[in-house]
Formats: structure tokens, C-alpha cells, sequence
């Protein structure tokens, strides 16, 4: 049997129909902005691994800090205990974190880092002694998997058997271009209406729903209203934190800053799961009482794990060589010329583009026509090397940072291959097994 088979007899794959998936394809090693499977065959990581991936795979500087961990400590409680390697990092985060940041909370992954931020936002009402309980979020947002972030998030498909489990919660549009008076008209209502507790948002840019973008001085105004009605703000910068939109988060466009920041995905470059919760002072004093019920009393096994904390002080090192940053202001040029390149082409209806974050929104000839189409985008991007995961008619590429030039053409001109299935000029035959499944 080879490695797909055996995976088809004992594993659960997340966000996948295994009765209908394709078989996985089986990689063995990774190197750079390029994965191998186990047939030979070499393929782009143009989304960096579900955004995750900052440097490229198996990066030897992360693997051998690491590594010097893995031999010194590897994992201690995080409560009554501490170890450098969470401190420093911590010191290191709230140095490049938006200002007024002053607290890390550590857990393990991006749906964490959102149940701390929305824990510590109802609780620190309650530790004031007043209850306020609504929570605000966007309509399109998705905030992660677990109860308390599928609550904040859409609902949708995804979360459908769970509607009646999840928490209420005001949402409002997002605010894009053509949306923007309505969306700051529903905030102000809910403001006025009053019990509003925090309010949740993917800074600039919505991953999940599509890479769906919208400007910093529109933000500004929310939050600035959430200011002015004492709503606290929680920036979900998992996806968007460190470089991804151009700076080191998509919070240092704006004039006012959050009450909390929840990171994870390129918390460590892509190499372990840790996540982390920034809260600022005026959160992290509603906690500190003698009477100990206003504990925040949340934690995890691998809180504060250490080999964790040093991939991401190794991931950090990496983040802030000149080199890094030169590629992450080269990759936003390049996709800035494809955007132009790209833009005016038949059945592409929008491009959009933040940092190092590119989507193309494809003419949907209705829903059915499109969900076998995708599938046929996926394949094609997969039969010429280029792992490429449409989010419905849209596609999108967040690569690692190290990608070069030549690979980015690759990427590109992928693209422009799937312009042409879409628009009839090229023939691709459909997958007979799904391809794509979120
Ligand atoms: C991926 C993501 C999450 C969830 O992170 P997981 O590590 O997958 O649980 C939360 N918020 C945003 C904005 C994300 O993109």
C-alpha cells in the first residue's frame, strides 16, 4: 500500500468529504517556497500552507533553534512556572505589536487566541460589575472552529448543524467600498442601543470569506465609534499579523488601536502551533483582585510551549532581516503589476490586493456551474505544479515570503491559464473526486 492508501484506512481529514475527496497527495519533504511528494513531482506553495508559512519549509535556522530547544527544554507547566523562551518572546512580540499592547496570553492556535480575546472581553464587564453581553462582529467574518469562534463567525454552511449551540451576536456588513455608510449605520445602532461588550473584525481583510478587503480610514471610524460607546475592540490578526498585508500587522494603517490582538498561523513562521492573545493594561488590570473569582481561568496543556516560543523568536529573527522585508515589499509590487496585467481580462470581475495578499474574483456563472468549476481551477493549478485553493470563483495567493521571482511567474501565469478555462479559451478536464473542500 502506499502512503494515500494507508492514509484512506485511519485518517479524518479536516474540511474534506472523504467520501468524495480526491486521494491526498503524500509529501515528503519541503524546502523553500516548494513542496515534494512522493511521486516526484514539485509543487508552488501559493498559499503558504493555509497561510501559515512565512520563510519556507523546513527552514534550517528555525529548524536548528528548534532544535537547540528541543535538547534544552521542551515543554514545562505555564502555570507557577516560566522558561525564557515564552518571556522573550513576549518581550520581543510587544516590541513590533500595535502600541498599548502590554500582556501575552498564550494557547495553541488561531481558534484559541479568539476564545481568550472573547473570555477576557465578557469578564472584564463582569469584573466591573456590569454585564454588558452583546458581542459585534461582521457578517462575512470567520474567527475559527471552536463554539465561541464559530459564534463571532458567518453563519454559514460550516457552522449550520451548530446555529441553535452558538451564541447571539450583532453583525454588521462589511464595510467594502460600496458598503461602508450602511455598515457604520448598523454599528452606531447597536452602539446606541447599548449592552454591547466588544466587538470582533479581521482587520482590512477577510480571509475566509474571500479575501474580501476594505480600507483602514472606514475601520477607523468603527472603531472610533466603539470608542466613544466604551466597546471594547479585538483585532483577529491571525491571518494578517506579521507582514502578511505589508506591515507587520494590518493594525499599523490605522489611527486608533484595539483593546486585544489575537495572533497565530504566522506566529511561528508555519513550523508549530502556538497562539496568543495581546491584550492591553486597562484589560489586564479588570483581572487583578484579591477576590480570586476574577481569575481569568482559561488555560491549556501546551500553554506557553517552549519549543513553540523559540520557533516563533527564530521565526521573528527572520521577520525583521532587511532581506524579509525587501520580499515582502517585492512580492506586493509584483502583485500589484499582475493585478494591472490581469484586471481588464474577460470574466475577471475584481482584483484585490493588501501587501503580499492577492485575490482575483472571477464572473460566478451561477452557483452550480461554479462549485464544478472550482474544482476544475484547483486541478489545473495542481497539474501544472501550483497549489492554488479557490475560495469559491475566487483565487488567491498569500506565499511565502522567500518565493522568487521565477516562481511567482509560475504562479502567475497559473493564473492566467485559469482565467482562460473560465472564460472558455482553454479546456480542462473536471476532477472525477472533489478537489477542493473549503
Ligand atoms: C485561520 C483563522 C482563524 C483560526 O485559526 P486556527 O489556527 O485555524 O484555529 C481565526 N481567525 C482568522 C482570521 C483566521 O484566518
Amino acid at each position: 500500500m502506499n502512503l494515500a492508501e494507508r492514509d484512506q484506512n485511519v485518517i479524518w481529514h479536516p474540511y474534506t468529504q472523504m467520501k468524495t475527496a480526491a486521494l491526498p497527495i503524500p509529501i515528503v519533504r519541503g524546502e523553500g517556497a516548494l513542496l515534494f511528494s512522493e511521486d516526484g513531482q514539485t509543487y508552488i506553495d501559493a498559499v503558504a500552507s493555509w497561510w501559515v508559512n512565512l520563510h519556507g519549509h523546513a527552514h534550517p535556522y528555525i529548524a536548528q533553534k528548534v532544535a537547540e530547544q528541543l535538547q534544552t527544554l521542551e515543554h514545562v507547566i505555564f502555570a507557577g512556572f516560566t522558561h525564557p523562551a515564552a518571556v522573550t518572546f513576549a518581550e520581543r512580540l510587544l516590541q513590533i505589536l500595535p502600541q498599548g499592547q502590554s500582556r501575552i496570553f498564550y494557547s495553541d492556535n488561531g481558534s484559541t487566541a479568539v476564545e481568550v480575546a472573547l473570555k477576557m472581553a465578557i469578564q472584564y464587564w463582569n469584573n466591573h460589575g456590569t454585564t454588558k453581553k452583546k458581542i459585534i462582529a461582521f457578517r462575512d467574518s470567520y474567527h475559527g472552529d471552536t463554539f465561541g469562534a464559530m459564534s463571532v463567525s458567518a453563519r454559514s454552511a460550516f457552522t449550520a448543524p451548530f446555529w441553535s449551540y452558538l451564541f447571539e451576536v450583532a453583525f454588521i456588513d462589511v464595510p467594502t467600498p460600496g458598503n461602508k455608510e450602511e455598515s457604520i449605520k448598523q454599528l452606531e445602532a447597536f452602539a446606541a442601543a447599548g449592552d454591547v461588550a466588544a466587538f470582533i473584525y479581521e482587520p482590512l481583510v477577510l480571509g475566509t470569506a474571500g479575501m474580501v478587503m476594505y480600507t483602514p480610514e472606514v475601520l477607523d471610524r468603527l472603531m472610533l465609534i466603539c470608542q466613544q460607546h466604551d466597546i471594547l475592540t479585538i483585532a483577529d490578526e491571525v491571518m494578517t499579523g506579521f507582514g502578511r498585508t505589508g506591515r507587520h500587522f494590518a493594525t499599523d494603517y490605522l489611527q486608533q488601536k484595539p483593546d486585544m490582538v489575537c495572533l497565530s498561523k504566522g506566529l511561528t513562521g508555519g513550523t508549530m502551533a502556538l497562539g496568543a492573545t495581546s491584550c492591553n493594561e486597562k484589560i489586564y488590570e479588570a483581572f487583578l483582585h484579591d477576590d480570586k473569582s476574577k481569575t481569568l481561568f482559561h488555560g491549556h496543556s501546551y500553554t506557553g510551549n517552549p519549543v513553540a516560543c523559540a520557533a516563533g523568536l527564530a521565526s521573528m529573527d527572520l521577520l525583521l532581516q532587511t532581506e524579509t522585508q525587501e520580499s515582502i515589499n517585492r512580492i506586493a509590487q509584483r502583485h500589484a503589476e499582475f493585478a494591472q496585467r490581469i484586471k481588464d481580462l474577460p470574466q475577471v470581475l475584481e482584483v484585490r490586493q493588501q501587501g503580499t495578499i492577492l485575490a482575483v474574483e472571477f464572473e460566478d456563472g451561477g452557483t452550480s456551474y461554479f462549485s464544478d468549476l472550482r474544482d476544475t481551477l484547483y486541478s489545473y493549478g495542481i497539474d501544472n505544479g501550483v497549489i492554488l485553493r479557490p475560495l469559491g470563483n475566487i483565487i488567491y495567493v498569500i506565499p511565502p515570503y522567500c518565493i522568487t521571482d521565477k516562481q511567482l511567474d509560475q504562479v502567475y501565469q497559473t493564473i492566467i491559464g485559469m482565467q482562460e478555462i473560465v472564460s472558455g479559451k482553454r479546456h480542462h478536464p473536471r476532477p472525477d473526486r472533489d478537489m477542493l473542500h473549503d
